[in-house]
């Protein structure tokens, strides 16, 4: 089932143009009603039910109806995204509620340096395959090995 908007709790996130769910869908889909200030899907049936909007909504706004054979009617599961966690908060039809938490992130928000290790980019291998880093130092990307 497609996302939906719980206008009661969308704020509009505060008037800006681009809204956070607008921002996020990766197919476009997400709009702003210019009157009423509320966000909504303008195209539930391309919905991927990716959960992109339902997780960044700042007013938790926005949810998505799962498919009824993991979630029957009446279900239902919400994420809310920490900065180094995810919690989904399961609720079953007949009440019970279950969490679930688990981290999303190994190091602190914005410390990595990809430049630490002073590799310097060579643009001459901007089509060869691997990652800038890997040609820097010399190293190949692993190649999985085939069945035979
Ligand atoms: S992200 Fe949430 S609060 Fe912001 S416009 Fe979309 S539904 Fe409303
Ligand atoms: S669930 Fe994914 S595809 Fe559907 S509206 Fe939200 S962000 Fe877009």
């Amino acid at each position: 089932m497609p996302s939906f908007v719980i206008t009661e709790k969308c704020d509009g996130c505060m008037g800006q143009d681009k809204t956070a769910c607008m921002y996020i869908c990766p197919h476009d889909l997400m709009a702003l009603n210019q009157e009423t200030r509320k966000g909504f899907n303008q195209e539930p049936e391309q919905c991927w039910e990716c959960y992109n909007c339902v997780k960044i909504c700042p007013q938790q706004a926005i949810e998505v109806r799962c498919y009824a054979d993991f979630a029957p009617l009446g279900g239902s599961v919400i994420p809310m995204v920490g900065t180094d966690s995810i919690m989904w908060t399961i609720q079953f039809r007949n009440g019970n509620i279950k969490r679930f938490k688990f981290p999303t992130r190994t190091v602190e928000a914005g410390s990595v340096d990809i430049y630490a290790d002073g590799a310097e980019v060579d643009i001459a291998n901007i089509k060869k395959p691997g990652l800038y880093s890997h040609q820097a130092r010399g190293e190949t990307l692993p190649v999985p090995a085939l069945p035979a």
